[in-house]
Formats: C-alpha cells, structure tokens, sequence
C-alpha cells in the first residue's frame, strides 16, 4: 500500500511491474509473435524457465488483479504448443492481461486471435507448432533470435506467403546419437527442443512449394494480423451488412452460397440475425471467391484484392447430399414390413432421412404399423409375463397362510424390485384382493385398461381359488 501510494503521489516514477517490459517481436506486422512464443521469451530474457515464471512470479500477479476469478496457472499452459494461449476464447485474453500486468506492457492480444473473437467464430490455431525454416533463417542473418510467428500457428496458412513454402512441424533431424539431448534445454520458439539448435537447422528437409491459393490465404491472413488493431476496433456488425449489400440482387446470395460452399440457410441467418457469427473459415472462402480483401472485410469495407487473379477454390467442402436410390427404398420398406424393422433403422442403414422415406407414403405408413404391431405385442407379453408371476406368487402365499408382501414372496424365491411392473401388479392384486393396507401405486395411472382389467381378473382368479374365507386372511394383520 506504502509504495502504491508513493507513485501516486511522484507520478514521475512509473509504477514497477514484476517483470521487465519487452514487445512482441514483429509487431505492427503480420509476422507478429505469438503469445507463446513472446512468453517464452519473456521468461528466457529473465534467466527463468516457463515452469519458473509461472510458478513463482504469475501467482503475485493474478493476487493483484482483483476482479480475477480464480483462474489458476500451472499445469497444462504449454500444452499443443500452447494453443489456448494464443486463440480467440477467454484463456487467451486472460493470458494476455496477466502478462500485461506482469510487464506493464498493454496490447499483448494482438499476439492471439482474441482481435476476432466479436467478429467471427471457429478454432483458428494448430495443435502444433509449424515453423517456416527461411523465415528462422533470416531471422538470424538478421541479428535476432528465432521466433514463432502468430500467422504460422493459423489453421488455414499452410504455408510462408515470403518464401512460398510449406510450413512444416519442426522435429529434430539429427541422428540421435549425435544429439546432446538435455533434459533441462530451454524452451523456446524456433529453437529444436531436442537438439538446441537454433532456427531448427538440425532439420535440413526442403520444404514443398505451396500452390498460388495457399500463398494467396495465408498473404491475406498476415494483412489480417497488420490490421488486427483496427479490426479489433471495428464494429462487427458491418461485416454481415456489407456481405447483405453486396448480395441485394435477387438470386445473389445463393449464388454466392454456391460459388463459396456455404450453406444458403446459414448464410442468410448470418446477414439476418443481429450477432450472429459465420466461421472465420468460411469468410475467407468468401474472400477467396470473391477477390474481396480479408483484411478490410473484417472491417466492415468491401474492396477487391490486388493480387488477385483467378478464383481461390473454396476449401471448406460442401455437404455432399446424394439422389436417393428410390427403388432401394422401397425394396428395404417392403423387407421392413416382414423383418420387423423399424423405419428409423432402415432410414440409417441407407443413409437417407426419415423425410425421404416418407415420401413412399403407402409402404411408410405399412411399416410403421407393423412396427406399432409388433411394439404392442411385446408389451401384451410383458404384461401377461408380469400378471403370470405375481398371480403364482400370491397363490403359492396364500397357500402357506402368509400375507402377499414382496418380501415374503423373496421367500418363494421371487422377488419383486421396487419400480418395475411386476412390483405394480402384485400392489394391483393385494387391493384387488382387499388388502386396505397397500397404498395405489402410482405407476398404475400410466397402465392401460387392457392391462388393469387383466390384474383385475388375475385377482379374482387368485380370490376364486381360496374363496371369500380365505380372503379374510389378508386382512389379518399379525
Ligand atoms: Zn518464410
Ligand atoms: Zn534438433
């Protein structure tokens, strides 16, 4: 509190933070750091390990930020390279405070994807880490030390828009034997975790030369990043508005589903609905079929892209929906009537909706009553099954002079489970035959009248075999 209220009161002095400031490295630029990359680099400036920083520098932090809500570090941040650290959702914002607070450096999001975390929706951000070797490369003929870029950690970049390459998951080439593995090796971006070489040139593998569309995705996604500051800030209700102009025409907006392999449904829910949100995955498609720059887009401006020749080729592919085999249907429907399927296992076994077998109304209609045959049937049996066991029991008691209590019928050898139907029953016979002491059982309001005026004639049955004498019995509390 003392020293809070000394820079309040020398403003001169800015306040400490625990850690020392540094930026993401890129940043301004569409090859900005990811999080986790900046994180691990944060913690190799301070001579700490990861593991380090969190458990002993992060927990006074998380203290301090006081409308916290008990988020815990530790165990599982670092997992699939962490991913979570650098996506759209809340793990990644939080991520982005705590290490705000812990440096004093503010905008550590632009480093996620949270800047498109109102705009669209999706899992952006690979399990694994993906590296362009020439970009490491430069990196160090440049004088700087090896870093993960955000854009390598997208999705739908498969490859370095600069060098034109596959980005590849970085794995130690070096025969292992060779190798000085350590099992305290610092961890950090663009560095083999195996090996320590540094740029991963224990990996001497070429990488393939990307097609003209994946440049083409990932030079829009790098702009993206440059303008991740302004989409931040821009409204994301003007992304489905200009799509809603740019389709007016009538006709358009399918035409665009199509050409885009998006569903017409979900597209015209999206420019209808206030809040909705379309996959980040199929905006770019758009752009792609559209010649329309991602960038501005997202900001709410339609402009066409520059270097843009032909189409790119959605990648998103479209629900394949193939014509039904009618006469199949039927064949299956007519085998259903007599094999006691119903209309929903046939429906999965052909792979087709319940509303195309529908439209064979007749042998539908036949099947359903065979099944609603069948299903009343078992039933008849499970009730006349149930009647059958009760009805012996309560003889084989009444015999012995005993009362018909599910208790002694366990005596007999039966035994009768609370909730099951042949516990109902015997409950129905008892009043049935007189037994004031049973309470109805509920579960009998749900029985058909079928099924009750069977209990009640096993019931006379029972009493018909003992006589009205020995019905008295049952009223013989002892
Ligand atoms: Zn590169
Ligand atoms: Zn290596």
């Amino acid at each position: 509190m003392a020293d809070e209220l000394f820079f309040l009161l020398r403003p001169e002095f800015p306040a400490p933070t625990p850690m020392y400031g540094r930026r993401p490295m890129g940043e301004g630029t569409g090859d900005i750091e990811s999080l986790f990359s900046h994180f691990l680099s944060l913690s190799h400036d301070h001579r700490l390990t990861p593991k380090k920083v969190i458990d002993l520098v992060l927990p006074e932090v998380l203290a301090k930020l006081s409308r916290f809500d008990g988020t815990r570090l530790g165990w599982g941040w670092d997992k699939n390279a962490g991913k979570e650290m650098i996506g759209s959702g809340h793990v990644a914002e939080r991520w982005s405070t705590i290490l705000s607070s812990a440096t004093g450096q503010t905008g550590l999001q632009l480093a996620t994807m949270v800047p498109l975390a109102a705009h669209v929706y999706g899992d952006m951000t690979t399990d694994q880490d993906r590296v362009c070797h020439q970009c490491l490369g430069d990196d160090e003929a440049q004088g700087r030390l090896p870093y993960g870029r955000l854009l390598w950690r997208m999705k739908c970049v498969a490859c370095c828009p600069t060098h034109r390459c596959a980005l590849v998951t970085p794995v130690c080439g070096r025969p292992p034997d060779t190798t000085k593995r350590q099992f305290l090796r610092v961890k950090l971006a663009g560095v083999c975790s195996d090996c320590g070489s540094i740029g991963h040139r224990c990996n001497t593998a070429k990488a393939p030369i990307a097609s003209a569309d994946e440049v083409w995705r990932a030079e829009q996604c790098r702009r993206m990043i440059t303008a991740f500051p302004a989409i931040e800030a821009s409204d994301p209700a003007q992304l489905p508005q200009r799509i809603k102009e740019y389709c007016a025409e009538p006709g358009s907006l399918t035409s665009l589903a199509l050409r885009s392999g998006a569903t017409i449904s979900v597209l015209s829910r999206w420019i209808n609905q206030p809040g909705a949100r379309l996959t980040f995955d199929q905006i770019l498609d758009i752009c792609g079929t559209e010649g329309l720059e991602l960038a501005a887009l997202l900001q709410g401006r339609i402009e066409k892209t520059d270097s843009f020749g032909t189409p790119v080729a959605p990648k998103r592919i479209r629900r394949v929906v193939r014509p039904a085999n009618h006469e199949a249907i039927r064949t299956a429907l007519k085998a259903a009537v007599e094999t006691g399927d119903s209309v929903t296992s046939v429906a999965e076994r052909l792979r087709v909706d319940i509303a195309t077998l529908a439209q064979h109304a007749d042998l539908y209609a036949e099947v359903r009553m065979a099944t609603r045959n069948r299903k009343a049937a078992s039933d008849t049996a499970r009730q006349d099954a149930a009647i059958a066991k009760a009805e012996g029991v309560a003889i084989k008691l009444l015999r012995d002079g005993r009362r018909l209590t599910p208790r002694n019928a366990k005596g007999k050898g039966a035994y009768f489970y609370p909730s099951t139907v042949e516990w109902t029953v015997l409950a129905l016979i008892r009043i049935g035959l007189g037994d004031r002491s049973v309470r109805h059982p509920t579960s009998a309001v749900r029985m058909s009248d079928a099924f009750l005026s069977k209990i009640e004639a096993a019931a006379r049955r029972v009493r018909a075999t003992f006589g009205e004498t020995q019905a008295m019995l049952l009223l013989d509390y002892r």
